[in-house]
């Protein structure tokens, strides 16, 4: 499905959607078991870097697989940080039925031109379309943001302006915001506690009524992960993210429906894996080692769709029956070869 029944819920359901990125199949096995156990809707999302590393014909197949395994669960096929008009259209062909247009980087006259024409064609097929207003910290494959620390320190500069989103959705006709309220892409976010900056949350809640909003950056780099990893031989100094209290109240309180979880998932399989390697040095089965990586991202999906943090637990059912009010819309290129 698209996005739209499930942010339909989110907006101002106490909850959002865990957007989580799949480059393997491990990856794609574990968040979906994660989500099926919970009975939480999802987003799977793949980045350009994925479509590259796993190429789109596996990916896909991996992807058909969950589906088919867990018809019952809504599930979304997201572009993360798609760049190029090109690149959005090949998505929307390929099965996606959300997309990201990511024109943050651009300035702002060209964000619109490029947003504007890549919703374009993915609304004439069905697909929904989430934009980028602002400027986030942090550094995620080839997307380039701040320095982390000029970033927190400098929070008022970067931040989505309230007055400007409102003139962006207007223009671009996106249906959702990816927004900078402090959030940081990767697991060295910060040096100090993050805050969120709520304050524009809520503006930008009032110049935009209506328009699900998106946190990227959203890992909270758990610190006994970070001590799992420089156990078994790692070397993460100093890796910070965003504390989850801070994802729950966002989600609970304000008009974000989507979540991206990224690095907390790497971070899982990685401590898992380096444990294995350095507690059973003879191991060299890929099974024995991947396969508890898979349990560890269960684990912390698990963690993440719960009531602590996004609170979609259970609320598949409820996803499924907005969707059929819809009328179960599907994007037009779907099941298309
Ligand atoms: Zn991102």
């Amino acid at each position: 499905m698209t996005t739209k029944p499930m942010f339909d819920l989110a907006y101002d359901g106490g909850f959002a959607i865990g957007a989580f990125n799949v480059n393997n199949m491990e990856l794609c096995q574990g968040i979906i078991e994660a989500c099926a156990a919970e009975k939480s809707p999802l987003i799977l999302q793949i980045s350009k870097g994925a479509r590259k590393y796993a190429k789109m014909i596996y990916l896909k197949a991996i992807i058909d697989a969950a589906v088919a395994e867990y018809p019952w669960l809504p599930i979304a096929i997201h572009l993360d940080h798609g760049d190029t008009v090109e690149l959005v259209d090949q998505c929307c062909k390929d099965g996606f039925t959300s997309v990201m247009i990511d024109g943050s980087h651009h300035p702002y006259e060209e964000n619109i031109k490029v947003t504007a024409a890549a919703t374009k064609v993915a609304h004439a097929v069905g697909v929904t379309v989430e934009g980028e207003l602002g400027m986030l910290g942090g550094i995620e494959e080839d997307v380039v943001g701040v320095n982390p620390e000029e970033y927190q320190k400098n929070l008022h500069k970067f931040v989505t302006d309230p007055k400007q989103a409102a003139d962006f959705w207007e223009k671009t006709r996106v249906d959702s915001l990816a927004v900078a309220i402090g959030t940081s892409h990767g697991a060295f976010k910060f040096k100090h506690e993050a805050k969120l900056a709520f304050d524009t949350v809520e503006e930008i809640m009032k110049t935009c009524p209506g328009l699900p909003l998106v946190m990227h950056g959203s890992s909270s780099v758990p610190q006994e992960f970070i001590d799992l990893v420089n156990k078994y031989g790692g070397k993460m100094p100093n890796a910070k993210g965003v504390p989850e209290d801070q994802i729950h109240m966002a989600v609970t309180k304000y008009g974000v429906c989507k979540v991206n979880i990224d690095t907390d998932l790497r971070l899982a399989l990685t401590a898992k894996i380096r444990e294995v390697f350095a507690t059973k040095p003879a191991e060299f089965d890929p099974r024995n080692y991947l396969g508890p990586g898979r349990e560890a991202i269960v684990s912390m999906v698990r963690r993440k769709v719960g009531a602590g943090v996004l609170n979609s637990a259970g609320k598949a059912d409820a996803v499924i029956k907005q969707w059929e009010k819809l009328g179960k819309p599907m994007p037009a290129f779907y099941g298309k070869k």
